[in-house]
């Protein structure tokens, strides 16, 4: 250890980030952890009080054992914090049955053995009436084993077990510069420098000012929530669960009930319009009626229960690659420098499982599950760091 100031460095500590250290610390691996704020802060792409899990991950059959393995750890991590950060209240899709979304889903289910149950128009209705104007045709599949994640919770959690797991955490500390050096790199801060044998660069959006030849693109992401209007109780998460719907025209509306005391919260993908992209260092924060317009329309129509002008408007920021697929691993195959960026809008159910991976890689471990579909360098031809 001599000239090192610990085994692994890991900068970023947002969801991805936060698990690594914990899953490095559980191993009793020698960890620094960096992060530029406070953990759990609203400043990145983990804050907004809820995130949706599923298991089957209609995104990419490889995604199947990865969130189970998140959902075993997610667990581990709530026994080893004392919180509750996952309540598996259930989650409903509605869409084609021909789509991506509904015939990925339903193939998963089958091919991995998961419990999930496919709902006419009809059954739609009854169970879940808040849903209005369903398309024609559309069908629900409800999967009893999703639910919801408490993002800020988590990464408060995972950085508060790997502190009593004996990592070390500099917060406020902003890595300024990665240098390689004979054996490891030297992490730069505006006040000091620390060696490291090995660094996981678990920066989310922020991750092109390290590696800027990996063809990320950073969106800026309003998340909007809606008072309920009409029978008390009627959008609690319990009546309304967390939900993906295909509205026409590519649009996705997504959302939940009210959940931990907060109002309906909804958005809308709207696929095939390519936002513009943003530098996150200059992240506009403000909100203005441009951001919830469409949403409030389709909210209007597919949701008319609920008053369609935002309570609450937060900002996040979207990191998505080329692919939609993360980008997880060593650079170039030089295990020095291990990225872990390009959530697409999905990773965050998956982060302790992540973690785990990340964890392996980080100290030469054979990984638990091969995610060969999240390499970064099936974007790169020649990457040096
Ligand atoms: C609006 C929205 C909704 C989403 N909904 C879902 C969902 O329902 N389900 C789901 O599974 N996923 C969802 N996701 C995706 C999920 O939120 C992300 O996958 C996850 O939050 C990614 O975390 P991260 O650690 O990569 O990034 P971040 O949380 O942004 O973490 C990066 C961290 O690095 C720190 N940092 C940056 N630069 C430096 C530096 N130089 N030095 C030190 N620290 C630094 C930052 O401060 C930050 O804390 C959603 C994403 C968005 C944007």
């Amino acid at each position: 250890m001599a000239d090192f100031d610990a085994d692994v460095g890991v900068v970023g500590l947002g969801a991805w980030g936060s698990a690594t250290l914990w899953r490095l610390a559980h191993r009793g691996v020698d960890v620094l952890g960096f992060e530029r704020f406070e953990p759990g802060h609203a400043f990145g792409s983990s804050h907004g009080g809820s995130r949706m899990f599923r298991l089957s991950c209609y995104e990419h059959r490889g995604l199947v054992a990865l969130a189970k393995l998140s959902l075993d750890l997610w667990r581990a991590l709530e026994t080893a914090a004392g919180v509750p950060l996952l309540d598996l209240c259930g989650g409903l899709l509605i869409g084609a049955p021909e789509g991506r979304m509904i015939r990925e889903t339903l193939a998963n289910a089958r091919d991995f053995d998961l419990d999930v149950e496919r709902l006419d128009a009809t059954e739609l209705k009854r169970r879940f009436p808040q849903h209005e104007g369903v398309a024609a045709g559309h069908v629900g599949v409800w999967e009893p084993s999703a639910g919801l994640l408490r993002p800020e919770a988590a990464v408060r959690a995972a950085v508060a077990v790997s502190t009593r797991l004996g990592a070390r955490v500099c917060r406020d500390t902003r890595v300024v510069r990665i240098e390689p050096v004979s054996g490891g790199v030297v992490l730069h801060t505006p006040t000091r420098t620390f060696r490291v044998r090995r660094t996981v660069l678990a920066v989310g959006p922020w991750c092109s000012t390290f590696v800027p030849r990996l063809p990320l693109r950073i969106i800026r992401k309003p998340i909007t929530w809606f008072a309920p209007e009409g029978t008390p109780g009627e959008f609690s998460v319990d009546r309304f669960p967390m939900f993906k719907r295909e509205c026409g025209e590519g649009r996705v509306l997504w959302g939940c009930g009210a959940y931990d005391g907060g109002d309906v919260k909804l958005g809308l993908e709207a696929k095939g319009r390519v936002p513009p992209e943003i530098d996150p260092e200059i992240l506009d924060r403000s909100t203005s009626a441009a951001d919830w317009e469409e949403l409030g329309r389709v909210v209007s129509q597919a949701v008319p229960g609920v008053r369609p002008v935002p309570t609450r408007v937060s900002v996040c920021m979207g990191t998505h690659t080329p692919d939609n697929q993360f980008a997880l691993g060593p650079v170039g195959g030089d295990r020095r420098l291990i990225v872990a960026t390009g959530e697409s809008s999905q990773g965050f159910k998956h982060a302790t499982g992540i973690g785990e991976f990340l964890a392996q890689t980080a100290v030469g471990e054979a990984p638990s599950l091969a995610l060969p579909f999240t390499d970064p360098d099936r974007f790169l031809t020649e990457q040096k760091i």
